[in-house]
């Protein structure tokens, strides 16, 4: 079967140009100039007037996770739906073992989850929660199973957190595999002194949260992090990167030709810290870790995505219901679930940077889908529209007014933590793998229409 969009403005990540794009099957099969392409046995999709762009890849999401004594509230159906609904036709969530266990066991748990139910294509990275004997074994094994990128915490004391040897050897055991270590970082122990304190002193309200966190926290292990990975001589990627000391440590870092990566999320380009605050409860709504920031830190961020010192925006989506799970911590701040809904609005949300003359609309492209699927050994098969990649594209109305209220969005999740807000531009026709998967307001696409990807070496 074949389609053929015509008239459309393609955008990659460096050009945008008035082309044609001839999908056979599942992939593309051409690009030519406008009429070129003519195909009598083609269906003919006529975007006049939109932008296609190859399809968003979300490299950090949390769907169907245990966390807190709750699980988050998409599972792969849901949130890959809606996912669908705001552009993006990939997914790379984190798989997490159990310690003493082999990774083996938490790729089958996490596989078990989405087969059968994601709608769009979905990978895994692995988390690393301990370092034995039998880790870099492990490791090996995770990448013959196409699993090319690891999770460090440095937050989380006596949970996830790892010591600064073992993030050390996964990032020499990284270089020798073309592997990418991640690193949540965060100075967990001094985090967890500041929050002892805050609760002794009975300030244990949602805002609480953020002032335990200040972000110079932030700075000082993201450099400890880049500065590690200088020394092992191995890339190393920043996750959820939120304020400007720690954007200042990949700076400095990438002055001095280390490999440094990081990510950002919509929430840290768009809230506020003061949200935390509102009255009711209602700043439960807004906790997630590390914690949205003082507004003056979004402007750096943006600059620093605009200047390519921030590479990618993911979106940490990890929802929670405000009645039943959020409320869970009620009185306690330590109690509520750590993570917000972001999955289905990231693109549109970045696409307002274009908008307001933050970004290039192929800088846009690049942050949301080309760079992630680079660093995560899905290029050029995602990430790219060129002829034989996968048919993932997406047909954007630059013009569209895109509603971030709850009831205009698609996860599964009780509120929108931008309720009331809209921003210009969104998607009117998604496909994935050559198949219509979303026309408008109407959803095509089949649970389990997903395929696992085994993505290869990083590139960068
Ligand atoms: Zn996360």
């Amino acid at each position: 079967m074949r389609k053929l969009i015509k008239n459309g403005q393609v955008v990659t990540a460096s050009e945008t140009v008035t082309a044609d794009v001839l999908i056979d099957g599942e992939t593309i099969a051409a690009i030519g100039a406008p009429g070129e392409l003519s195909n009598p046995n083609a269906e003919v999709i006529d975007a006049a007037g939109q932008l296609v762009l190859p399809g968003g890849i979300d490299a950090h999401t949390h769907i169907d996770m245990p966390f807190m004594g709750t699980t988050s509230s998409d599972d792969f159906e849901t949130g890959t739906r809606a996912a669908l609904f705001g552009g993006t036709t990939c997914v790379i969530d984190f798989a997490i073992p159990q310690k003493g266990k082999p990774m083996s066991d938490a790729l089958a748990t996490w596989r078990g989850k989405s087969e059968g139910k994601a709608a769009c294509d979905y990978g895994f990275h692995m988390c690393i929660v301990e370092w034995t004997d039998e880790t870099k074994a492990n490791l090996d094994a995770m990448v013959d199973e196409g699993i090319t990128s690891f999770k460090l915490f440095t937050d989380y004391p006596g949970v996830f957190q790892i010591d600064d040897g073992a993030i050390f050897r996964a990032l020499r055991w990284a270089r020798s595999r073309g592997a990418l270590i991640q690193v949540h970082a965060v100075n967990g122990p001094a985090t967890a002194v500041l929050v002892e304190e805050a609760a002794a002193a009975g300030k244990l309200e949602p805002v609480d949260h953020g002032l335990c966190r200040p972000s110079r926290l932030e700075g000082e292990a993201t450099s400890r992090m880049v500065d590690l990975a200088e020394v092992a001589d191995a890339p190393i990627y920043i996750v959820h990167l939120t304020c400007a000391e720690a954007l200042k440590a990949v700076q400095g870092a990438r002055r001095r030709g280390v490999k440094a990566f990081a990510e950002t999320c919509p929430q840290y380009l768009y809230l506020d810290a003061d949200q935390m605050a509102l009255p009711n409860f209602e700043g439960a709504k807004y906790i997630c870790n590390p914690p949205i920031r003082p507004a003056w830190h979004a402007d750096v961020l943006w600059r620093g995505m605009a200047a390519g010192d921030i590479q990618t925006v993911a979106t940490d989506h990890c929802p929670f219901n405000f009645e039943g799970q959020k409320d869970l911590g009620r009185g306690d701040f330590r109690k509520i679930p750590n993570g917000m809904p972001g999955l289905e609005p990231r693109l549109p949300l970045i696409h307002q940077g274009v908008v307001e003359g933050r970004i290039t609309i192929n800088q846009f492209v690049n942050l949301v889908s080309t760079a992630p699927a680079k660093l995560f050994g899905l290029y050029p098969r995602k990430g790219a529209i060129v002829p034989g990649a996968d048919a993932d594209l997406v047909l954007w109305d630059p013009q569209r007014a895109f509603d971030l209220s709850h009831a205009s969005l698609h996860m599964r999740v009780d509120h929108s933590v931008y309720e009331g807000r809209e921003v210009t531009g969104g998607p009117t026709r998604v496909f994935v793998r050559g198949e219509l998967v979303v026309d408008g307001q109407t959803f095509l696409g089949k649970p389990g229409f997903g395929r696992y990807l085994k993505r290869g070496p990083v590139e960068y």
